[in-house]
């Protein structure tokens, strides 16, 4: 399909938004531009933006631009718009529950939608056994929750993650970044008591899951030991580091060896979850049963919520009062929350997943065989990435990364990267995504990496 240019004008906002690409000016458009400028002045340069065009509307998988641009939207936000932008179902559910009470806060007198949206995450997530779950509202403060518990739990201390792992920007979660380079550059004291161990990463290592455990572990005892600590926190696949899928049998070899050693073994869920890998929990994959699950992003159709969900003796061990905070829960947020777990499972969302990664590894492979600076095609469901390399090595190539977003871009693709050296290109679109847009995305890849 050839970019359609028209005369650029006020956008018709009443119109619903088609499921199509639409290039109408340069972008960023000069409506996006005024607002940039604008932005500069009164948002601190910390908080920054991947593709400086302003969004006017959204749905399903098209993203609207202020100057009328419609963009394909390979990201969803990270992961968030799971189930689609301004899905229908969601949008009804909030907007009723805006209508009914917005907020009387969990802990003073609370509300059903929370109580549901704990019984469906104890029914979705791996295990069958009592569990519980507390309410927060951003994936870094589950993180922080779910450490939390972990510590009252078995009375240590010791924060055990991967490297590549990413967990957030609090004053804790950036101490559990693979990556202290943007996200704890100066900002120190980190928190303490946080020890990092080598993952499974088998485009590099080349181990298989068992031999990775093995080393995993072999690290955590030598460096601080079972006795000391708490929790390991891992993401099933991860995320920021660039969608790595860990060897069959690594995740479960360690959960194995923290239920031996007392320690609670917590999955952060926040960017795998939710349906996004064509299971509710990416952990499902692995044949991994976490002592608790973290969940976040695509967990109320955009909305802010995230959760800590886990064996309830586990969750059980904080004292009245030590969980909670005032948005925790939002009533809007657990009720868009019942929504996408009712889409989930009215509209067959999890095969949505593995149509979408049919669709994308099939077209990501062929691009592979034309050029080989694609060095690894991988992960499962909507959460597919390609690793960049120098042709014949497994050295990083991030400049083509950087110049592969910056051309889809341009042509009304927008396209996330990734990657501790940012030489991954991750596709993490909604579910619906139709397979005419994956195709017609993948065109614009091609043309992006012919390019080079
Ligand atoms: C996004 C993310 C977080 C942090 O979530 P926020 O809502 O941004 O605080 C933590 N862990 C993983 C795996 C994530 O992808």
């Amino acid at each position: 399909m050839t970019d359609t240019t028209v005369a650029t004008g006020t956008p018709d906002t009443s119109a619903p938004v088609t499921q199509e690409r639409r290039v109408v000016t340069a972008i960023p458009g000069p409506k996006s531009q005024e607002l940039h400028a604008r932005r500069l002045e009164v948002v601190p340069v910390g908080v920054t933006a991947a593709l400086p065009v302003y969004i006017e509307r959204a749905h399903g998988a098209i993203v609207v631009d202020v100057d009328g641009n419609q963009f394909i939207d390979l990201g969803a936000g990270i992961g968030v718009t799971t189930i689609g932008h301004t899905n229908d179902a969601v949008v009804a559910a909030a907007t009723t529950q805006l209508d009914s009470v917005i907020h009387t806060l969990f802990t003073i007198t609370p509300y059903e939608s929370y109580v549901r949206v704990a019984e469906l995450l104890a029914a979705h997530t791996p295990g069958d056994f009592a569990k519980k779950t507390v309410l927060v509202n951003s994936g870094a403060e589950a993180v922080e929750n779910g450490v939390k518990i972990a510590r009252k739990y078995t009375g240590k201390n010791g924060v055990a993650v991967l490297d590549h792992a990413y967990h957030g920007r609090t004053n804790l979660t950036m101490a559990m970044n693979f990556k202290a380079a943007p996200y704890a550059t100066g900002f120190g004291p980190l928190a303490g008591d946080v020890y990092r161990a080598p993952n499974s990463y088998p485009f590099h290592d080349g181990l298989s899951g068992s031999e990775a455990a093995r080393r995993t572990i072999s690290y955590l005892e030598k460096t601080v030991g079972a006795d000391d600590l708490a929790c390991l926190v891992v993401e099933p696949i991860q995320g920021e580091g660039g969608f790595v899928v860990p060897a069959e049998g690594y995740l479960p070899a360690l959960q194995e060896w923290c239920t031996a050693n007392g320690v609670v073994m917590i999955a952060d869920e926040i960017q795998s979850g939710m349906a996004r890998t064509g299971a509710y929990f990416a952990s499902e994959h692995f044949g991994w049963v976490p002592d608790l699950v973290l969940s976040a992003k695509g967990i109320a159709g955009g909305l802010p919520l995230a959760g800590v969900t886990g064996r309830a003796e586990i969750m059980d061990a904080a004292q009245p009062g030590g969980l909670g905070g005032t948005f925790g829960g939002n009533p809007v947020a657990c009720a868009a929350a019942v929504a996408v777990f009712e889409q989930i499972e009215s509209q067959g969302l999890l095969a949505e997943g593995k149509r979408i990664e049919s669709a994308l590894v099939t077209g990501l492979r062929d691009l592979q065989a034309k050029y080989p600076v694609i060095g690894d095609v991988r992960g499962i469901g909507a959460m597919i990435a390609i690793e960049l390399i120098v042709p014949g090595t497994h050295e990083p190539d991030a400049a083509a990364v950087t110049a592969v977003a910056a051309y889809a871009a341009q042509k009304g693709v927008l396209l996330l990267t990734a990657g501790t050296y940012g030489n991954v290109l991750r596709f993490l679109p909604s579910l619906a995504i139709s397979d005419e847009l994956i195709a017609e995305a993948l065109g614009v890849i091609d043309e992006a990496f012919a390019s080079l």
